[in-house]
């Protein structure tokens, strides 16, 4: 059960696409090819609750590997709902009584998340937490099946409009006694951002980090080729359905097979559908969004998850900051027109199905 890559970053040659002006890809590709092996600077860490790893192509890229972890860690300080002392923890403590003052990274997060719930029509509840807890996830206790008793008394806890934000002061207040936020869904997308910001801030042009499997590309290889990333299979951890090939742009995923248990036979995983309390069960196996928005592909791997391939589709027509891999529990692996681009199926031999779903309606 312990949480496991979800996405592998696999180094492998593709044909090299060019993009952009010629003067700027010229420009990209000299700095780029300064690079080489001898450069490459790698770092693994354990950090919200999961493993965190990074590759950078740079001369200083030990100390900025140390700079990437001081962000993280100054982060989570902020962020985690197990440190009392956090500003969440503290937001939290203050439910029903008071406005908290919050830094710029919580106030933004929070704002974030409110914003991607209702663009998702609250699929996305960052307020969740009172349910996840009462299953047993984030407290680090026993997991168990709460009562349909308890689910119901906590679902009103559960509504992000009662957490308010305050942009003049930046404070935040919730307004129930009860309720709380839980970030698990959207911080590390977030800081893969702040990341991301900081290293290209200190002149990174090439690098790729996973945090917990939320993969975040910078630029490209420094061979000039595209990263290759894989989307696991949710069945078997050791295989993949297929490669995307991107640059500077983050690709995460939310599945119910990442996080789990099993109560009489039954499974039980940790996205909740914020309308029932219960897992989402909306015949996905994963959601795999590429977004250069790591905050938004986070928050939106969780609540496609959470909707249903016929609302995620819809969603996706009606947007254009993202292209989206799913899994379906009928075995089908379904690209969206923009990812298909970018994106090759290899989930044949294990039966899989591939499909793509076009902007204007079709499927093919
Ligand atoms: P992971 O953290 O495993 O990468 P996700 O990004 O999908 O996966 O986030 C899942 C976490 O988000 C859960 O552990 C829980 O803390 C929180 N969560 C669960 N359901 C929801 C939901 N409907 N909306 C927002 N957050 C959720
Ligand atoms: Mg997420």
């Amino acid at each position: 059960m312990m949480k496991r890559n979800k996405l592998m970053a696999i180094l492998l040659c593709c044909v090299f696409v060019f993009g952009g002006c010629s003067e700027k890809r010229e420009a990209a590709q000299q700095m780029l090819s300064k690079y080489s092996e001898k450069d490459l600077h790698e770092m693994t860490t354990f950090a919200m609750d999961t493993v965190m790893q990074f590759t950078i192509y740079n001369e200083d890229g030990e100390q900025l590997l140390i700079d990437a972890e001081q962000e993280i860690r100054r982060l989570e300080r902020l962020f985690s709902v197990t440190m009392e002392d956090s500003e969440i923890s503290q937001l939290n403590q203050q439910a029903g009584e008071g406005a908290v003052s919050l830094s710029k990274d919580t106030f933004q997060v929070l704002k974030r998340g409110k914003e991607i719930g209702e663009l998702t029509n609250q699929a996305f509840d960052i307020a969740i937490s009172p349910v996840v807890k009462a299953w047993g996830f984030t407290t680090g206790g026993e997991k168990h099946v709460p009562s349909l008793k308890t689910l119901e008394s906590l679902l009103p806890l559960t509504n992000a409009k009662d957490l308010q934000l305050n942009e003049i002061d930046a404070t935040a207040q919730l307004l129930k006694k009860g309720m709380a936020v839980d970030l698990g869904g959207i911080a590390k997308g977030y800081t893969s951002d702040a990341v991301t910001a900081l290293l290209k801030e200190k002149g990174v042009v090439s690098g790729l980090f996973s945090l917990g499997g939320n993969i975040s590309a910078i630029g490209r290889k420094p061979d000039g080729k595209k990263w290759k990333i894989a989307v696991e299979n949710p069945l078997d951890a050791n295989d993949y359905v297929g490669l995307l090939e991107v640059e500077d742009c983050s690709v995460i995923t939310s599945g119910g097979y990442q996080r789990f248990f099993e109560e009489n036979g039954k499974r039980y995983h940790h996205i909740i559908d914020s309308k029932t309390g219960y897992p989402a069960d909306k015949g996905l196996l994963s959601v795999t969004i590429i977004s250069k928005d790591g905050t938004k592909a986070d928050g939106l791997s969780t609540a496609l998850f959470v909707m249903g391939l016929e609302d995620a589709v819809r969603l996706w027509r009606n947007s254009h900051d993202f292209e989206a891999i799913f899994v379906t529990t009928e075995g089908k692996v379904i690209a969206t027109e923009g990812a298909a681009t970018f994106f090759t199926f290899e989930g044949r031999d294990n039966d899989f199905k591939f499909e793509t779903v076009k902007r204007e309606g079709g499927v093919s």
